[in-house]
This record gives structure tokens, sequence and C-alpha cells, in this order.
């Protein structure tokens, strides 16, 4: 059985990833990771479900415990991806989602050379203000530091296979399916590649 695909998206807060996701995955199968942090949960959020929300000092343990695939400081906090099912979850051909920030998307491109990273933004740093404003659960203190990271986590861009713009919610569904069918049309035709030249069939 063929190891299933790892599909990273990063893009900053207020981009719509979220949403976007939550379309893509109506007619796609992939696992979400649900990630830990130690931020505060914020009105809706709910344990192990948006994630599992750890103290600092429970979420240190679980570093000196080995037990992240990848995990970062954002924003003054911390944010991880356990690791237990994920590898788990890939070799038994499962398709598995990332929905983290740049540092992480970093190292999972250095452990895992054939994920897929998906970087996802609106189209200007005014369309961000007004949505990170919108929702409305933040402190203007918290959204121009969402802000000034934002046009940090852009730098990041080339570092990405695929760039979706997130302008229009169907148009940036129809985006992310599109790199996601084009991933996998890659893989496919280099496994085969890969059979044949091995003379397997
Ligand atoms: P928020 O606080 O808005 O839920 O998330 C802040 C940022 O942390 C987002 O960019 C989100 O994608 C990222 N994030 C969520 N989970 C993880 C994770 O497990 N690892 C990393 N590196 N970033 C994460």
């Amino acid at each position: 059985m063929s190891r299933g695909m790892l599909l990273v998206l990063s893009g900053p807060s207020g981009s719509g990833k979220g949403t976007v996701l939550a379309e893509f995955l109506r007619e796609e199968d992939f696992k979400v990771s649900v990630s830990a942090t130690s931020r505060k949960p914020r009105p809706g959020d709910e344990e192990g479900v948006t994630y599992f929300f750890k103290t600092r000092e429970e979420f240190e343990h679980m570093i000196e415990c080995n037990e992240f695939f990848e995990y970062a400081v954002f924003n003054g906090n911390y944010y991880g991806t356990p690791k237990q099912n994920v590898m788990e979850c890939l070799n038994e051909g499962n398709n598995v989602i990332l929905e983290i920030e740049v540092q992480g998307a970093m190292q999972v491109r250095a452990a895992v050379p054939d994920a897929v990273l998906v970087f996802m933004i609106p189209p200007d740093k005014d369309v961000l203000r007004q949505r990170l404003e919108g929702r409305q659960t933040e402190e203007r203190e918290v959204i121009d530091q969402r802000l000034a990271t934002a046009l940090k986590e852009v730098e990041y861009i080339d570092c990405y296979d695929y760039v979706v713009i997130n302008d229009e919610l169907d148009k940036a569904v129809a985006d992310l399916r599109s790199a996601v069918g084009d991933a996998r049309e890659k893989r496919k035709k280099n496994s085969e590649f890969i059979k044949k030249f091995k003379g397997e069939i």
C-alpha cells in the first residue's frame, strides 16, 4: 500500500484557512491532525476538536518526551503536532492535513520531503486586517501583532509548493483542490516511473 499524502496548509491567521479547509474536506478524504497549544481557548474552541489545550508546563513536558512531530512558538504561545497519529495514519495509506504556521511547515519539509506545502493568503494586507477585525474575538494589540506576524510569514511563500490567494471562497477551494490534484498526479506518475524503472510493471 502506498503512503498517504501529507498536506501542510499555512497562512496568516485571518487568511480564511479554516473556512476553505472545511469546504475542501466535504469532498476530499483527508484526516485533519488536531494540534496541541498553550494558548487560551477562544469562544467556540473545543477541547480535542480545535486543539488539545495545554499549560506551558504540560506542553514543555511533551517537548521533553519527544511527543511532537513539529512544534513552534507563535505569538508567544506553543503550537505543535502530536507525533503519535501522523506517521501511523500516513503509513496506513491515509491522507493527512496539518494546518500549521511557517516554522512548523519548514520542520515538516525537512522531516518529510514529499509533503505538499500550500500557503494561503488574502489578496492584500488591508483585507487581512478587515478579516482579523471582523472576528471580534481579539484585542487591538493582538490584531496588530498578528498583522506584523503575517508580514513576516509571507516572506516564506517561496518555500511552499502552491500558493492559494483567498479572495473568494469558492475560487480558493477550487484552487486548493487543483493544487492537491496536481500533487496527486505527480506522485502517481513518479511512483509508476519508479516501478517501471525497477521492472516491477
Ligand atoms: P490560532 O491561535 O489562530 O488558532 O493559530 C495560530 C497559528 O498557529 C495559525 O497559523 C495556525 O495554523 C498555527 N498552528 C496551529 N496548530 C499548529 C501546530 O500544531 N504547529 C504549528 N507549527 N503551528 C500551528
